[in-house]
């Protein structure tokens, strides 16, 4: 059998990270000779796991928590599940304060109102409410329109336009999210765990001010079924698992590709040129998951691309924060003084620590922007070995901070190197005053990876970004970079495209689709349909009085029907307190102090 780069196939796809392995898998069961190159010797991308402390510890440089990925059709159809275990926690949500309380979200809404209502008996009924429709939304929108093709606007908002959740929907997304959570919540602790939950990793700073929200994402602050989870074993098993499923599928695999140029002839993409001078062939598509400067600019070139295409490109934004990470060994886990409060801290996947008002919160956006490194040291971690004790020698854990950061912050005369160090050391010291264990006595051993480094191992994360492109409104749904490209037979199949960054998997599952559909395949699977499943929503759902709060605060606030912009939350109240009666509005049924609820979750 001639060597992989040696031959000529149907398709060729560029980037194995899991976009690629997902793309890859679906063709190769098309029947497709896919070839799969990378630059990297490794495969799977940013899913990374290695032993960078010590050994037997295992840390996820990159991504850690992956959004409902176990339930996703790509996940379900290629039945990883036979090859990769997901953990999907029951506390997902946790936020410890220096007062020695705790707020914690888990996948049960009595007993996250139960917390929730420990800070504010008001915020819990406002959550009861939005929660209701929340997760219907996520449901019947959200997670089908995550994993569908974009429809245009107008088919959307027609769509949308049909029910009384789409319309509640589409109201929701012409909010600021920022802005929503400050008006609805009155207790500063719960609006920064929402802030926190509807932000990826605690990086919210930047999208989360967005002036609008396409996606829809503000409704993920109060869904609490849909969440993160944790892979066993750490992150590098779902490429495993990934990577051999496109390998039975019939796939070829060839790392340490150095790339020069795709090939274009007659308008089309015929293959990939090397550096070594040999030229692979692909008789019918070639599919980049590339950022969109590598893939235009690096490896096709200027001059093969028409005007109003480059200017598309030179528009493209990216996200202007990047990833301080801490990687720790620790002799036993994190203690926090609030597990007296509230137990269930220990056992958390995502914490947010270190910002206690909102005005903290903003101080350190204010600084990310200015390239700054942020004064008040603020971070998320997570209970990764508590919940997964694959990750650690036995009896031993594994943690990490996450702290948000510029990628070239003003470190004056300081080297790099130095600043890493130092920065670590006040994350460490931050972390004592809410874990008093968390001392130096309990670390073995800890390693500092930045987005300095991160962009050499990844080329395609450009100035740090982690999500290869900004989710502002100008990138996302309708807006997205597309599948298709003015180059014939040219597919862009990664982050660029909707659903856009993180382990989504959307966009190679998309693609793939899009791809096979082109081609005249007959597809084994069944693409999930944006339009469809719109359609399906029922335009009356059975909302009563109280979740009609929902609907109408949207309304009255946002404008949808032509109303105010300004209302503050007090007028909101007494607005809703008359519409729906103030008992129900004021004070909800609370179950504080009951026993809480058993589930096999962990
Ligand atoms: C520090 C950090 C933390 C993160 N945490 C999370 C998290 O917790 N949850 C989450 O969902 N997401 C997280 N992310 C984001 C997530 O990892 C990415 O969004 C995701 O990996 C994108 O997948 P991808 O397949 O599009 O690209 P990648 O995973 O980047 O894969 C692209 C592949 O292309 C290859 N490549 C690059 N250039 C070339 C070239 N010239 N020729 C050939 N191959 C090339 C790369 O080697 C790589 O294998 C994190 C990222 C970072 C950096």
């Amino acid at each position: 059998m001639p060597a992989a780069l040696d031959r000529s196939y149907d398709g060729i796809i560029i980037g194995a990270g899991h976009h690629g392995l997902v793309l890859g898998s679906y063709l190769a069961r098309c029947g497709l000779d896919i070839l799969l190159v990378d630059r990297r010797l490794q495969y799977g991308g940013a899913l990374v796991t290695e032993e960078v402390t010590a050994p037997g510890f295992y840390h996820n440089l990159h991504s850690i928590n992956h959004f409902h990925i176990s339930e996703t059709p790509w996940f379900k159809d290629l039945a990883l599940a036979d090859r990769v275990t997901y953990i999907t926690p029951r506390y997902e949500f946790g936020q410890p304060h220096l007062d020695g309380s705790a707020l914690v979200f888990g996948r049960d809404l009595e007993e996250t109102l139960a917390n929730v209502a420990r800070f504010s008996k008001r915020d819990a009924a406002t959550f009861r409410d939005w929660n209701r429709k929340a997760e219907e939304i996520t449901a019947r929108i959200f997670l089908p329109e995550r994993f569908s093709e974009p429809l245009p606007r107008a088919e959307r908002e027609a769509l949308l336009s049909r029910s009384d959740i789409g319309r509640d929907f589409l109201a929701a997304t012409k909010r600021q999210p920022f802005d929503v959570v400050q008006e609805l919540f009155e207790n500063e602790h719960v609006q920064l765990l929402f802030l926190f939950k509807i932000s990826l990793f605690g990086t919210w700073l930047v999208d989360t001010m967005s002036k609008t929200s396409p996606m829809g994402s503000v409704i993920r602050a109060f869904d609490l079924q849909s969440g993160y989870q944790l892979c066993k074993g750490g992150s590098a098993n779902l490429a495993h698992g990934l990577m051999e499923t496109f390998i039975g599928a019939g796939g070829r695999f060839a790392p340490q590709v150095e790339l020069d140029r795709i090939v274009i002839e007659g308008g089309k993409a015929t293959g990939i040129a090397l550096q070594d001078g040999r030229t692979v062939r692909a008789g019918q598509f070639v599919a980049s998951t590339l950022n969109v400067h590598q893939t235009f600019e690096d490896y096709i070139g200027r001059a093969q691309l028409p005007a109003a295409f480059l200017k598309k490109l030179d528009e493209f934004e990216y996200t202007k924060w990047t990833i301080f990470g801490l990687h720790l060994a620790l002799r036993e886990p994190v203690r926090f003084h609030a597990e007296k409060f509230d137990p269930n801290i220990h056992r958390t996947l995502k914490w947010s620590l270190g910002a206690e008002t909102m005005d903290e919160l903003i101080a350190a956006h204010k600084d990310v922007m200015a390239d700054r490194v942020p004064q008040i040291v603020q971070f998320g971690s997570g209970a990764l070995s508590v919940l997964d004790p694959t990750q650690a020698p036995p009896g031993k854990h594994t943690t990490y901070a996450w702290h948000v950061m510029p990628l070239n912050p003003d470190i004056g005369s300081c080297d790099y190197e130095t600043f890493k160090q130092e920065f670590a050391e006040r994350i460490i010291e931050k972390w004592v005053r809410y874990a008093p264990n968390m001392t130096r006595k309990n670390i073995i051993a800890q390693h500092v990876y930045t987005a300095r480094e991160y962009t050499q191992t990844f080329p395609e994360m450009r100035g740090g970004d982690i999500f290869m492109g900004a989710f502002s409104a100008e990138q996302v749904m309708y807006n997205h970079f597309g599948y298709r490209t003015p180059i014939e037979r040219l597919y862009m199949a990664g982050s660029a495209t909707h659903p856009g960054g993180a382990i989504s998997g959307g966009g190679g599952y998309i693609s793939a689709g899009v791809i096979a559909r082109d081609l005249g395949l007959e597809l084994w699977w069944k693409p999930w349909d944006a339009a469809g499943a719109l359609g399906a929503v029922p335009a009356a759902t059975s909302r009563g009085k109280l979740t009609s709060f929902f609907s109408a605060f949207l309304r009255w606030n946002c404008g949808f029907f032509g109303g105010s912009l300004c209302a503050s939350p007090g007028q909101v109240f007494d607005h809703f307190a008359h519409l729906v009666g103030v008992k129900s509005m004021r004070a909800g049924p609370m179950i504080f102090g009951k026993d809480r609820p058993t589930s096999k979750r962990q």
